[in-house]
């Protein structure tokens, strides 16, 4: 269509109506049932009949001051622009936040890192409660005792109904043991089953802290929301590396939601860290190093030991651990100095002392 052709299509009686009614009736109208011989007007006369085209024109009747002047070259005139279709919105239930979540204690002692990668779990933790579980194929044989876990049944504190728990068997001997107390074990990775997962209601949390009663407030929001929220996983014996830290994530997000524990999170960031060291992730093992020193350092500021298991010395203990394999020496010779410097600690956490004066002589030789 050139221009002369559009004006004299807009000089058209008919083609003038359907503009007028465009303008009186708006965007929306029956479907176009023009049925007249395919000319120009019929397809304009179609065209001024489509939803998107009337919103188009109605745009341009609107706010005629959008209209950018003419240049020379032809102007990028795209009626998608500004009248995208539909997107197609599936119909998810976002899930909804839990039910007054407690004030978290590192709110404010928190650095923008830890808060970005909080954040970065948030969104893939509330994405997947918005999918459908994943089907898992699991082999009949394969849910048997392996040599080196077995299944065990629990009541979750949550739903409080029965689940199957993945264990480690206890006998295990370990090979070696890093400084910062991470065991090694032949062709086994026990980090790969801290998380336990209640495959009834999806609720999911260390083992030491799994079993342990909520009061009776948390434990009916985390109720609710889990209800609400679809965090169920099919039961799996076998665990690789990614569905092990999504289960991790998921205890941080529960955590985070309604315990906030600067501690128990430092707790699970350096069991993910051992999961990537074991299976040869350096980079994630290292950012996942950082985040539990950090979040142990706001801790031992801000909260009361123990913390689980986890004593304050402890905590010291791991951030310079974990600096010093970060390489950080300042930084983890400042925590290494406090067990050292603390006398006490020779007789009453002997082992843990006595690893702390090792790391210190390495970084002081090193320094030499
Ligand atoms: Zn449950």
């Amino acid at each position: 269509m050139n221009k002369n052709e559009l004006i004299m299509l807009l000089r058209d009686a008919d083609v003038r109506k359907k503009i007028i009614e465009v303008v009186r009736l708006g965007a929306k109208i029956p479907a176009s049932n023009f049925t007249g011989q395919p000319s120009l007007k019929a397809d304009l006369l179609f065209l001024l009949a489509d939803e998107d085209i009337r919103k188009e024109l109605l745009n341009i009747l609107r706010s005629p001051e959008k209209i950018s002047a003419p240049t020379t070259s032809a102007p990028k005139v795209s009626v998608q622009t500004t009248t995208q279709p539909k997107i197609s919105v599936p119909n998810v239930q976002p899930p909804k936040p839990a039910a007054q979540p407690q004030k978290s204690v590192m709110a404010n002692g928190a650095d923008m890192d830890i808060k970005s990668l909080r954040e970065k779990i948030r969104n893939r933790i509330t994405q997947r409660a918005a999918a459908p579980p994943p089907t898992v194929e699991v082999k009949q044989e394969e849910i048997t005792d392996t040599n080196f876990t077995y299944i065990a049944e629990k009541v979750c504190p949550i739903c409080e109904e029965k689940t199957r728990i993945v264990q480690c068997k206890a006998r295990l001997v370990a090979d070696t043991r890093d400084v910062d107390f991470c065991m090694h074990y032949k062709d086994f990775n026990p980090y790969l089953y801290t998380i336990w997962v209640c495959e009834k209601c999806g609720y999911a949390a260390e083992d030491n802290r799994f079993l342990d009663r909520y009061a009776d407030r948390v434990r009916k929001s985390l109720r609710e929301f889990l209800s609400q929220n679809n965090f169920r996983t099919p039961f799996v014996e076998i665990r690789d590396v990614e569905t092990a830290l999504t289960f991790y994530e998921t205890a941080l997000y529960f955590n985070e939601e309604f315990e906030p524990s600067a501690g128990r999170q430092a707790g699970l960031y350096q069991k993910m860290a051992w999961v990537c060291r074991i299976a040869g992730d350096t980079v994630k093992e290292k950012e996942y190093l950082l985040k539990c020193a950090e979040l142990y350092e706001i801790s031992i500021d801000k909260e009361r030991y123990p913390i689980g298991k986890v004593s304050d010395n402890f905590a010291m203990y791991t951030i310079g651990a974990n600096y010093f394999l970060l390489k950080d020496f300042e930084k983890a010779a400042k925590y290494l100095n406090m067990i050292i410097g603390n006398s006490n600690l020779r007789s009453t956490a002997p082992k843990l002392y006595e690893k702390a004066r090792d790391i210190w002589q390495d970084i002081r030789s090193m320094r030499k």
